[in-house]
C-alpha cells in the first residue's frame, strides 16, 4: 500500500525528453525478441550450480499486464515473460487475523509475499509470521542460506517494504520497518499485530531494517536509505551492515563499478526508487464531469513520457534490469553451489494506487526487461528455475472509449459515462485505450484498493512438465524448494 503523496515532478517538454521517450519505447519494443521458449532444455552431465530466480510484479494481475501490453506492443504483441513455456493461474489466499480458520478475499503484499516466501498462509500485513500466534515462519531464503546457497533480494521499493521483507525478516506487521517504529502505537494496526511485541528486548526479532542489517544476504539492492540511518545501541544500521564487508552503492555508476566478489548493499533512494514513466504533462486518470448543459466532458487523451526524476542527465537511478543483471553476476561469480534471487517490480502496484496508468505501464515494461535479463542468464546456466508471478490484483481496467458511452447516451437520452477515475491513453502505435480505476469512492477516496482476482505465473526451467492449470501461492514455494532440494514447509 502507499499513501497519496504525489512525488512526481512536472514534466518539462524538452527535445531531450522526446529523444529519451523514443529510445525507451524502442528499448521496450526490442525486448520481446530476447528469448524463445524452451521447456525441455538439454542439461549438461555436470550441473555446476542450482539457481532459482523469482520475479514478483507487485499488483501485476492479467488486467494490468493487458493494459501495458496494449500500450507498448498492441493487442498482437507480447511481453518476454509471456513467451515463457509454462503458464498457470494462481489463486491468492489470505487468512483472517481474528479467525485464521476463515479466509478473506482481498490480500496485501505482506501476506502474499509471505506465502511465496514460506509456503504457509497468513493474514494481511504479516511478514513471515503466523496469524494471531505470531509464530515465526521460516523462509526459503533462510533455508537456502543454511544449505550454502547465495541469496539476493532486489526491488524498486524501499528494502524495508513488505514484499522484499517477507523473504528475510519476521514481523507481526509490515509497518514495523525501522527501530523508531518499534516503540510507538500504530493506530491502524490490530492489537495482535502491534510492533511493540516484536522488540528485541522482549525476545522478538526487532524491526525489519534491523533484521535485514544482520541477515547476511549477499545482494540487497533497492531504496530505503533513510531507514538505515537510524541507530540501535548507539550504532547506525548502515554502519552495522558495512562492518560486514558490504560494498555500499548509491547510484548507477557505483552499481557497475562494484566488484562481483563483494556483498552488495544498494540504497538508491531515501524511500522508493523514482518510477520510469509519467503521463504527458503529469496527466493521470481523473473524474468525469458534466457541463452546464448536462453533457458529459471526457478527459483529453495523453501519452506517456519518461520521468525526469528517473532519466536525468546523470542517469543516477539504476533500472530494475540493471540491478538484476548486477545481482546475477555477483551471485554467480565463483559460485559452485547456486543461489536464490527474488526481484520485485514494486511500483506497478504503487502507481495503480495513485491512478497513474503511465506510471504502471512504465514499471511493468521495466519489470519485463528485468525478466529478460533472468532468461538470458538461464540460457547460459540451464539448471536455473525462473518463476514470474504477482502477489495480488490491482484496480486498473481497460474499458470502453467515450464513443461507446456517447452512443448509449444518445440512445436513451441520459448521460452515460463510467464511474470512478478515467484516462484515455494514446498508445505507442497511435490507438486510443481507455483505463478506469473504480475501487474507491470519489472525491474522498484517496487511493485505489486491491482486487481479489487470480494472478498469473510464467515459468521456465528443468522439471516443470506437470504443472496444474490452476495452482496457489504455496505451490510456487514448493516448486522452488524442490528445485533447491530444500525440505518442504511444516506448520
Ligand atoms: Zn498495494
Amino acid at each position: 500500500m502507499t499513501g497519496i503523496t504525489d512525488n512526481l515532478l512536472a514534466t518539462p517538454r524538452t527535445s531531450t525528453l522526446l529523444i529519451l521517450a523514443t529510445l525507451t519505447a524502442l528499448a521496450f519494443l526490442l525486448m520481446p525478441i530476447c528469448c524463445e521458449a524452451s521447456s525441455d532444455r538439454q542439461l549438461p552431465d555436470h550441473l555446476p550450480t542450482t539457481n532459482v530466480i523469482l520475479f514478483i510484479g507487485d499488483g501485476m494481475d492479467e488486467h494490468q499486464i493487458t493494459m501495458a501490453r496494449n500500450y507498448l506492443y498492441g493487442p498482437t504483441g507480447s511481453f518476454t515473460m509471456e513467451k515463457m513455456p509454462v503458464r498457470s493461474s494462481v489463486k491468492v489466499q489470505t487468512l483472517r487475523e481474528d479467525n485464521p480458520k476463515q479466509f478473506r478475499y482481498i490480500a496485501d503484499s505482506a501476506n502474499t509475499a509471505s506465502t511465496l516466501a514460506t509456503g504457509l498462509l497468513t493474514s494481511k500485513g504479516r511478514i513471515a509470521t503466523a496469524a494471531i500466534s505470531n509464530k515465526t515462519h521460516q523462509t526459503i531464503l533462510e533455508e537456502a542460506q543454511l544449505e550454502g546457497y547465495r541469496t539476493g533480494l532486489v526491488s524498486t521499493s524501499s528494502l524495508t517494504d513488505a514484499t522484499l521483507a517477507a523473504f528475510a525478516t519476521h514481523s507481526p506487521h509490515r509497518d514495523c520497518q525501522s527501530p523508531r517504529d518499534m516503540t510507538i502505537e500504530h493506530p491502524f494496526i490490530p492489537i495482535t499485530q502491534q510492533c511493540i511485541q516484536n522488540q528485541t528486548e522482549l525476545g522478538g526479532h526487532g524491526s525489519i531494517a534491523k533484521q535485514l542489517a544482520t541477515a547476511n544476504i549477499d545482494v540487497l539492492l533497492g531504496g530505503g536509505a533513510r531507514f538505515f540511518d537510524q541507530q540501535i545501541e548507539g550504532e547506525t544500521l548502515l554502519s552495522i551492515i558495512l562492518n560486514q564487508d558490504y560494498r555500499l552503492l548509491k547510484n548507477t555508476t557505483d552499481l557497475f563499478a562494484a566488484p562481483d566478489n563483494h556483498k552488495l548493499l544498494g540504497l538508491f533512494a531515501q524511500k522508493h526508487l523514482p518510477v520510469e514513466w509519467i503521463g504527458e504533462d503529469n496527466h493521470r486518470a481523473e473524474l468525469i464531469t458534466t457541463n452546464t448543459e448536462g453533457h458529459v466532458v471526457f478527459p483529453t487523451p495523453f501519452s506517456c513520457t519518461p520521468n525526469p526524476r528517473h532519466h536525468g542527465h546523470t542517469q543516477e537511478t539504476p533500472s530494475l534490469a540493471q540491478m538484476t543483471e548486477k545481482a546475477l553476476s555477483a551471485l554467480s561469480k565463483d559460485n559452485t553451489k547456486g543461489f536464490f534471487l527474488m526481484v520485485e517490480g514494486a511500483s506497478i502496484d504503487k502507481q495503480a494506487h495513485k491512478r497513474n496508468p503511465c506510471g504502471q505501464i512504465g514499471e511493468l515494461g521495466a519489470f519485463d526487461q528485468a525478466v529478460a535479463k533472468g532468461r538470458e542468464f538461464a540460457m547460459q546456466h540451464p539448471n536455473t528455475l525462473i518463476i514470474v508471478t504477482a502477489d495480488h490484483g490491482q484496480a486498473g481496467q481497460v474499458i470502453p472509449l467515450p464513443e461507446t458511452y456517447q452512443l448509449a447516451s444518445q440512445a436513451i437520452h441520459k448521460p452515460q459515462y463510467p464511474t470512478g477515475y478515467y484516462a484515455i491513453l494514446k498508445t505507442l502505435s497511435g490507438e486510443l485505450m481507455a483505463i478506469s480505476y473504480a475501487t474507491n469512492s470519489s472525491p474522498q477516496g484517496q487511493w485505489e484498493m486491491h482486487t481479489g482476482t487470480n494472478v498469473p505465473a510464467f515459468m521456465e526451467g528443468p522439471g516443470l512438465g506437470e504443472i496444474p492449470i490452476t495452482i496457489d501461492q504455496r505451490y510456487i514455494n514448493r516448486l522452488m524448494r524442490q528445485h533447491l532440494k530444500l525440505d518442504q514447509p511444516r506448520h
